[in-house]
């Protein structure tokens, strides 16, 4: 059985007329999963419905802003207000102070925060802050961890455990590359002897503390807190990317989660209710090297934008209720536990990693720590997997490195079904 995706498929064909390979952003363009995008038509809850009229159980969220689920009510009537008042005026409003508050007041480290119009810009601008801040240029990122496309950070390793970075997008020159060291995750000794060999270089690390972007490479606390200790030894900054893990690992995210203070943290994603909304902050004092305070020059036309601000507002008060992410985290438990035991009870190679309403299937029986204990082979079954769920009204982001999401409008009935299907699926796979 296969779905009618015949409008879709018309509006793909007009897409790659107007769009390099169709599409606004290439994972989008189902490339990875060897097929052709559907384009949603709406959203409601935890649904999505394509042109076709086919309808989904949603596992992306948007690739993780939508914590709410689809056109959350609240969100709908503050963006609707807000914008009968106009939609961008490029200068101070109220609604910028309200967002801001919610997140500095609720917020274990941060005192002062910038918003921006995306989590790349956030990461962008916590880097120059950080060079900045710190007068150094080097900055240590880990692989598997993705910050955007940001040019110094569109680096894999080359040979050998440390090295400086290798560009992995046309148009980033060497020189840029040069900046980043690439060093994998959860390796205490490289970081080390990197931090060692170049003291007095390094601006900052950053990492993803919680890296949904190439599986869900959950990291053990003590490597986190690993980071910060090196950091304060090196004179180093700390940038946490919780552009994912902000307000999704409980409203604090990883720096709250793991008990660790990094000196900046990036947002976007959530914190823009479904809007284009990024941010980076950190303590009034390192804050203070952004300009017009201070000498590190960081702007936008639509910084702040009301309407997006309205959105951030609505979405984080629902947060911030009392037993939210408690609930949201018990639902996802038990979605991922009913996965587990089939593919236990059946011996599948295969296993389900999960922190809070965050899960990634794994085709390995081993935990793991690092990008490169990911067999790419094994993303065979991904795309079978994936297939199968289209078919059976399960949507899930079109690759295998990415990450599924569990919102608090999925019902226990969705998560139910869905499970089911997805057990199905994994018959599928590997009973032939
Ligand atoms: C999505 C993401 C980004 C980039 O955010 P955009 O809004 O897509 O620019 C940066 N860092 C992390 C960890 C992300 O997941």
């Amino acid at each position: 059985m296969s779905i009618n995706r015949q409008i879709s498929s018309q509006l793909f064909e007009t897409a790659k007329r107007y769009f390099p390979g169709g599409v606004n952003s290439p994972v989008r363009a189902f490339r990875s999963v060897e097929g052709t995008p559907l384009f949603i038509k709406k959203g409601n809850g935890s649904r999505i419905w394509d042109e076709d009229d086919n309808e989904f159980i949603d596992f992306c969220g948007s690739w993780g802003p939508l914590i709410l689920g689809h056109a959350n009510p609240e969100v709908i009537q503050a963006i609707t207000e807000t914008i009968q008042s106009g939609t961008s005026f490029g200068a101070p409003t109220r609604l910028e102070n309200e967002l801001a508050s919610l997140i500095v007041d609720n917020h274990p480290v941060l005192e002062k925060i910038r918003f921006v119009s995306s989590g790349t810009e956030a990461v962008m601008s916590a880097l120059r802050l950080a060079r900045g801040a710190t007068g150094r240029s080097k900055i240590i990122k880990f692989e598997g961890c993705y910050h955007g496309h940001v040019d110094s950070l569109l680096v894999k390793a080359g040979s050998g455990l440390v090295t400086f970075g290798i560009s992995t997008s046309a148009g980033i020159p060497e020189s840029f590359a040069a900046e980043t060291i690439v060093l994998p995750l959860n390796e205490p000794f490289a970081l080390e002897a990197v931090l060692h060999q170049y003291e007095n270089e390094i601006a900052a690390i950053i990492i993803e503390p919680i890296p949904a972007n190439n599986g869900l490479l959950v990291q053990n606390k003590s490597f986190l807190q690993y980071l910060r200790t090196k950091c304060d030894e090196y004179s180093c900054l700390l940038i946490f990317d919780e552009v994912i893990s902000g307000f999704r690992a409980g409203f604090g995210g990883a720096a709250e989660k793991y008990e660790v203070r990094p000196d900046i943290i990036t947002f976007g994603k959530i914190v823009g209710g479904g809007l284009p909304v990024g941010a980076y902050g950190g303590s009034a004092e390192i804050m203070s090297n952004i300009s017009p305070d201070g000498p590190v020059y960081q702007a936008g036309t639509l910084s702040g934008n009301p309407v997006a601000m309205s959105a951030g507002i609505a979405t984080l008060t629902q947060l911030l209720q009392p037993g939210f992410y408690e609930a949201l985290e018990e639902k996802t438990i038990q979605f991922c536990s009913k996965i587990s035991a089939h593919i236990q009870a059946k011996q599948y190679p295969a296993h389900l990693v999960q922190i809070d309403s965050i899960f990634w299937i794994a085709f390995s029986t081993d935990r793991i720590f690092q990008s490169e204990q990911i067999d790419p082979d094994s993303m065979k079954y991904f795309k079978q997997l994936h297939r199968y769920l289209l078919d059976n009204g399960v949507y899930f982001g079109p690759s295998g490195y990415e990450v599924g999401f569990v919102s608090a409008a999925h019902s226990t009935d969705d998560l139910q079904r869905a499970a089911q299907c997805i057990c199905e699926g994994l018959d599928m796979i590997f009973n032939v």
